[in-house]
């Protein structure tokens, strides 16, 4: 049994000591209250008791006093006539009237002067006495009425004494004589039964006059004089000559302890008739009461206190016994089942409930250390620094990452702060997050800095852990190790610059569509080309930058590129206030499963290129010596002229010409001579044409023209002498004048049947039957339209010899 002191602390104990307690107390306040009360009541009580007292012994005063009066009226009345004129005749009438003296101590008389006339006791006047100055005397005199005068002290027989006038009346009604009778207040009879009166044993009465004048006391000495002579306040006295009647509780100056003091007024002279009665006498019974009644309390309080402990013993043997099967289970001599008690009572069931808790603690606590393991688990398994930190910054948790990251044994960290693991350089750099952590704010943070030594980039979060009262006793720390993450994004990001710098200054657009036809990226040829700012791009539709019309162009290439193809057009467009034909390549960005990521374009100007290569091929069309067609053009002129001739069945004729004996002109005057009569000879043909025929240099000194719209056979004729004769003329060259002849062919078309290489053909064979007829002249071949005709080199021969 724990004991405290001297006291033992069981629940017993406590139970039992509160029962006592609780009995003492309420027995106590029960008894103090009704003997408070009752003590109320007896006061009052007692207060009208002395009320009652001393209202009898005041009206036994009154009476004595009226009595005296009255006894000394009829003196007065029973004095002969003589006796109120003459002195002697009062004074001898005065002695028959001795037996006045069992009520007053002495009668005397004084005449109108105030001298004394006549003395019951004292016949033979041995003294002289003039009280004509005494209040009690001038009185009389002024009201012709009796007075019963405040105490003094007698000038005759020097005892306080109460005197009572009466005056003595002649005729006339004018006062002749005073008569004055006085009590003895030693001695007097009726103040001596009013003394036997008193309260209780060591009770008292007095009376005083008004004015405080005491005219009777126990204490004789203080007999005459003033009630609030002695030092101290007396505030029952205070009351009582301010005019209270009734009684009050006062302290008494005399040190005897408070009493209950009782005032009444006297009917006849309005003097204070007063009683004290010693409050620890008057309550002595109630004292002696009140003890037995805590005696009785206390009694009763050790009854229930016995009563309590047994009930107690027996109440509680349940739970004695539950506390005996708790410490068993504790120390494993008994299972669970043996907190089921037995009692039907709230102990029973807090039996049953123990089991309950306990099992139900039991499951909840399996489960927990379920959990911390997992989470431990999943703590440990982290790629990632994590930890509780508590308030004071001191680890409270760690996972086993520190050891893999930074060498730590994480349980070396457990209990020791920040400060201590990492440094004042560490604890520094995350202080600020750390306070804004404990302050109740999550934080995510980025920071680079050096940890045991190693330079690595953090990626930190701090969680705070709130209790349920909103405090935070700490917070959860996740810190990944970014370091290489970071140096990857710098080296893309360096590349990325690089490229960017590249593509910005390329001659050509280049730019990154997504699936939605939207750009992702564009180089700064935008800007120079387009007047589109690049940065602009990201996100904005292909439509909105290049235009409806560039985009309905694009967009069939678009949609194959993010089918996947390899895709090019060619479109004009305005750069700047220019026309420009801009070819683009687009190429998608494939992804591993085959969708398209992106669409990448090269958009490239070649408007340039356009015109070399127009020139390349117009150059490719033209012989060089002479600057007029050469046999490819002439090939592509023939064959387009013959689908015209075909389209309007209009008749079409070829000329075949080659200039005589050319060699020789090469021979004798120089390759550079044969080029000038090449020339020439070029020039004097497209002279002697139209416009919309065609003269073509086919090789050496080979020509040919194409004829269209020729009516044969007449005007090939014509053709053909204009052409000789064009030629006629000497060729004036640098060497000198020179003579050149040529020899023409010419076939007229012979319709839809025939082909450029057919017509050619005959017009070669037309052209070789010119050079056999000697050359200088011409052959037609003049084929009608339908099955070719024979030939009729007769006729051409004629006509080459008509010439
Ligand atoms: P024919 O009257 O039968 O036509 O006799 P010919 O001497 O003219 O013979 P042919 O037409 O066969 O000769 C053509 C010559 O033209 C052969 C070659 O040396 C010459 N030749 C070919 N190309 C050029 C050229 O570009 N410039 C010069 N100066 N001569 C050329
Ligand atoms: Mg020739």
């Amino acid at each position: 049994m724990a004991m405290t002191g001297f006291l033992p602390r069981s629940l017993k104990f406590r139970l039992t000591s509160f029962v006592v307690v609780l009995v003492l107390a309420a027995t106590s306040i029960v008894t103090t209250l009704a003997l408070t009360v009752a003590e109320r009541d007896m006061k009052g009580v007692i207060g009208s008791q002395q009320i009652n007292l001393l209202s009898g012994a005041a009206a036994f005063i009154d009476e004595q006093l009226k009595n005296r009066l009255n006894l000394l009226a009829a003196l007065a009345e029973s004095l002969p006539e003589a006796a109120r004129r003459d002195p002697e005749a009062l004074r001898q009438a005065l002695q028959t009237h001795a037996t006045v003296s069992a009520e007053f101590t002495n009668v005397v008389a004084f005449g109108r002067d105030g001298e004394l006339v006549a003395s019951l006791r004292d016949s033979g006047l041995s003294r002289s006495l003039n009280v004509s100055s005494r209040p009690y005397f001038l009185q009389t005199l002024s009201t012709k009425r009796a007075v019963i005068a405040p105490p003094l002290r007698s000038r005759l027989s020097n005892l306080p004494v109460v005197l009572i006038t009466q005056p003595l009346l002649d005729k006339k009604g004018e006062v002749q004589f005073v008569l004055a009778g006085s009590i003895d207040l030693l001695h007097s009879d009726f103040f001596q039964q009013f003394d036997l009166l008193r309260p209780g044993k060591t009770g008292y009465l007095y009376v005083m006059t008004s004015d405080g004048v005491i005219v009777n006391h126990p204490d004789k000495s203080r007999l005459l004089g003033h009630v609030a002579s002695r030092s101290g306040t007396d505030q029952a006295t205070e009351k009582a000559l301010a005019g209270f009647e009734g009684w009050t509780e006062a302290e008494s100056l005399e040190g005897d302890g408070p009493g209950i003091y009782t005032f009444k007024r006297l009917a006849s002279t309005n003097w204070i008739a007063a009683a004290r009665y010693p409050t620890s006498e008057a309550f002595a019974p109630m004292k002696a009461m009140r003890q037995q009644a805590i005696l009785l309390a206390s009694v009763c309080a050790a009854l229930a206190g016995l009563l309590a402990w047994l009930m107690v013993l027996r109440f509680l043997r349940p739970l004695e016994t539950l506390r005996a099967h708790l410490g068993d289970i504790r120390h494993g001599h008994a299972d669970l089942e043996a907190l089921h008690v037995g009692a039907k009572d709230e102990i029973g069931e807090l039996g049953a409930a123990l089991v309950e808790d306990v099992r139900e603690r039991d499951a909840a606590l399996r489960q927990l250390e379920a959990s911390e393991k997992r989470a431990r688990l999943i703590a440990d398994n982290i790629p990632a620094l994590i930890s509780y930190i508590d308030k004071d910054l001191r680890y409270r948790f760690t996972n086993e990452h520190y050891q893999f990251l930074l060498g730590v044994d994480p349980k070396s960290l457990l209990g020791r702060t920040v400060n201590d693991v990492f440094g004042g350089e560490v604890d520094a750099r995350w202080r600020d997050c750390m306070e804004a952590a404990l302050a109740g704010q999550r934080v995510h943070v980025e920071r680079e800095g050096e940890e045991l030594g190693r330079y690595m980039h953090l990626m930190v979060d701090m969680v705070p852990d709130f209790a349920p009262d909103g405090s935070v006793p700490g917070f959860y720390v996740m810190a990944n190790d970014i370091t290489e993450r970071k140096m990857a994004e710098l080296t893309q990001a360096a590349s990325q610059k690089r490229l960017q710098l590249i593509t910005d200054h390329l001659p050509a657009l280049v730019s990154a569509i997504g699936p939605d036809h939207r750009f992702q990226f564009g180089n700064a040829a935008f800007q120079r080309w387009l007047g589109v700012d690049p940065n602009t791009l990201p996100g904005r539709p292909v439509v909105d930058a290049i235009g409806e019309a560039h985009y309905a162009i694009a967009k069939p290439c678009l949609d194959r590129a993010f089918q996947g193809e390899v895709t090019s057009y060619e479109a004009k467009a305005k750069v700047g206030e220019e026309s420009r034909i801009l070819a683009s390549t687009l190429i998608p960005d494939l992804r591993q499963d085959g969708s398209v990521a992106a669409v990448y374009v090269l958009t490239s100007d070649m408007t340039h290129v356009k015109a070399v290569e127009e020139q390349l091929i117009e150059l490719a069309r033209r012989d060089t010596l002479t600057g007029i067609a050469n046999r490819r053009m002439f090939e592509e002129t023939l064959q387009q002229a013959l689908d015209r001739a075909r389209r309007r069945d209009s008749p079409l004729a070829l000329a075949y010409l080659d200039i005589d004996h050319f060699k020789s002109i090469n021979d004798t005057l120089g390759h550079g001579a044969g080029d000038d009569v090449l020339k020439e000879f070029a020039m004097r043909l497209t002279a002697s044409v139209r416009s919309t025929d065609t003269v073509a240099r086919l090789a050496g000194d080979e020509f040919a023209i194409v004829f269209e719209n020729v009516l044969p056979p007449d005007e090939a004729t014509t053709l053909a002498e204009r052409i000789v004769g064009a030629i006629r003329p000497a060729f004036n060259l640098q060497t000198g004048m020179l003579p050149v002849t040529c020899s023409v062919g010419i076939a007229v078309h012979a319709g839809p049947g025939e082909n450029p290489a057919g017509l050619l053909a005959r017009a070669d064979a037309a052209l070789y039957d010119a050079k056999r007829n000697g050359r200088n002249g011409y052959v037609v071949d003049e084929r009608p339209a339908g099955p070719r005709p024979v030939l009729n080199p007769a006729a051409n021969r004629a006509a080459s010899a008509n010439r």
